[in-house]
């Protein structure tokens, strides 16, 4: 008998979790109060969060995931507790490896697009916790150097999904060690969340002279409110909260940082570092400086600070998201500018669509670069960063992602783009200008984008060019890259000296404007031409040396295979 009703739960719960959509509410808002201890390496979180069923079928039950290192206190829905199981669950979307899962019994059936909103609270520890990258085989070192999140009474910084879940998620379990699965995870739940509103009120209590600092990379529009509230009469202590808000969300993971850091910085940049670190701060102040007015010059004054902060451990590896870094400070001069111009970027232009944030950000970093040191050095670097590009783009048809994620226009997916974006905006830059480019994001509103298509009608209102084709094969689908070849070279002789008539081939699926470049006795020549997908187009140059090699790509088009790019002519 007893057998038999272990049997049936074990069936019931079976039965349950075959039932289980994870990924069916989308969560549209966080409304989180969050009480951090750093001494104990605590938080607990008490607040409300509202949940949409974005899936097609009514949902009478909500998974709502967090760290396996915190545990699940209350959950209500209009007052009143509701039944929840709480199980852990093997994700590597945390840094333990794992996530205490609470599968809630919804009160009433929530019908697609409706909206249910839950009171929720929880609490725990997070220490420095490196089991999912220690389980597939990283080094203990190496591993600590990357999943750094932690609170510590030295150092507090949590960064959110992909990281350590403090603020509930719901997501299907992803492991590390099965390919690109964890990544594709965060891809879908950062696309889910993009239009979502978080509210943090961080709150700490402590002597006020020795209460450490907290920061959030919130977004400009936030609120960063600050308050100090009395402790109890006998103490001298004090509860202060700040209030960070995220709206929308964009591609930003929510970082909450807290520790004994200065803070310099009035301009452009703001920095929170290690007391012993202000030679460093300083160098970064100076250098962000004299790159503010190159970067307003492109997108416009900034419309929040950009903040950089100091990670305690030499070797940790950096992180951004929003307009804020992490990364061990060393001097600038030893990082290089281009950490500084990419969070400045983001601290000028806002969007919350990533192929435009992102991509924009790192072509701005190469258009510095380029200014510094002219535009075939840029070109050899933007080729060399195509490795990943060009692979993810071989293997895109294996992808088991819906089309929507690998658009461009859409597209949570870092290597599309870091690594794709960014050369989009070169080449639209190289076939329509500065001017024209910097007027269409100067005019770039992120609260009017709402439609695909609002970038490619304030570039063809720039540059009175029709762009169709172009956002068609490069922003819309995923077309994967361009093939150039140089099919043939005819070469006449005229009274003018020599006419070439290049016929270049695009045996890619993407179409794409290329420059063509002809050398000859003496010295060279480049027209630009429009080659469609798996099409022909012809070039005449006239010259007047005799020709000797044409060039198709000058490294400005990302394309499938370059070994095939020239044609000596005889
Ligand atoms: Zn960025």
């Amino acid at each position: 008998m007893k057998f038999l009703s272990v049997l049936l739960t074990l069936l019931a719960l079976a039965a349950h979790a075959v039932a289980l959509d994870r990924e069916a509410f989308t969560f549209t808002n966080y409304q989180l109060n969050v009480r951090v201890e750093p001494e104990q390496q605590r938080l607990g979180v008490r607040g409300a969060i509202t949940l949409r069923n974005d899936s097609a079928a009514p949902q009478k039950t909500a998974a709502l995931q967090i760290s396996s290192s915190l545990a699940w206190r209350a959950i209500k829905v209009d007052g009143k507790p509701v039944q929840y199981v709480t199980q852990p669950l093997h994700s590597d979307i945390d840094h333990t490896g794992a996530l205490s899962e609470a599968v809630v019994t919804l009160p009433r059936s929530v019908p697609p697009k409706s909206t249910i909103e839950l009171e929720i609270g929880y609490e725990g520890q997070i220490p420095q916790d490196a089991t999912r990258l220690t389980q597939i085989g990283t080094p203990g070192e190496t591993a600590t150097h990357s999943d750094w999140d932690q609170i510590s009474p030295a150092f507090t910084a949590l960064r959110g999904i992909g990281y350590v879940a403090w603020y509930p998620i719901a997501t299907e379990p992803a492991g590390l060690s099965d390919g690109p699965a964890v990544f594709d995870a965060v891809a879908r739940w950062k696309s889910r969340e993009a239009a979502g509103r978080m509210h943090f009120d961080v709150c700490q209590t402590g002597p006020a002279d020795t209460m450490p600092l907290t920061a959030m990379n919130d977004r400009p529009r936030g609120v960063g409110s600050l308050s100090s509230l009395p402790g109890p009469n006998t103490s001298p202590d004090i509860t202060r909260c700040a209030g960070y808000e995220f709206a929308p969300l964009g591609a930003t993971t929510p970082i909450l940082v807290i520790g004994n850091l200065t803070q310099s910085g009035k301009g452009a940049l703001s920095i929170y570092h290690l007391s012993e670190h202000k030679p460093e701060a300083e160098s970064w102040l100076k250098a962000s400086e004299l790159i503010a007015p190159f970067v307003s010059g492109w997108l416009g004054a900034a419309r929040t600070q950009a903040q950089v902060v100091d990670l305690p451990d030499p070797q940790a590896a950096p992180f951004e998201s929003g307009a804020m870094m992490l990364t061990p400070l060393k001097s600038a001069n030893d990082i290089g500018t281009t950490a500084i111009v990419h969070l400045l970027a983001h601290a000028s232009l806002d969007s919350p669509r990533p192929w435009i944030y992102e991509g924009v950000a790192h072509f701005i970093e190469a258009v510095y670069a380029e200014s510094l040191s002219g535009r075939k050095q840029v070109l050899d670097v933007l080729s060399a960063h195509r490795a990943d590009l060009v692979a993810g783009e071989n293997t895109a048809a294996e992808k088991t992602q819906p089309a929507s994620m690998r658009a461009l226009g859409t597209t949570f997916d870092e290597t599309l783009y870091r690594a794709k974006a960014p050369a989009v905006w070169w080449m639209l830059r190289d076939m329509l200008g500065d001017d024209a480019l910097k007027k269409a994001l100067a005019a770039y509103q992120p609260a009017e984008d709402k439609d695909a298509a609002y970038m490619q009608h304030l570039l063809e209102a720039q540059s009175k060019r029709d762009l169709g084709w172009f956002f068609d094969d490069w922003v819309y689908h995923d077309r994967g890259l361009p093939d150039f070849a140089v099919a043939s070279v005819f070469v006449s002789r005229n009274d003018q000296g020599y006419l070439a008539t290049v016929t270049v081939q695009n045996a890619g699926d993407a179409a794409a404007e290329v420059p063509v470049t002809l050398r000859f006795q003496g010295d060279a020549t480049t027209k630009r031409v429009e080659i469609r997908a798996k099409s022909n187009a012809v070039v005449r140059m006239q010259v007047n040396g005799a020709p000797q090699q044409v060039v198709v790509n000058d490294g400005s088009v990302p394309e499938s295979d370059v070994s095939n790019n020239t044609y000596e002519v005889r």
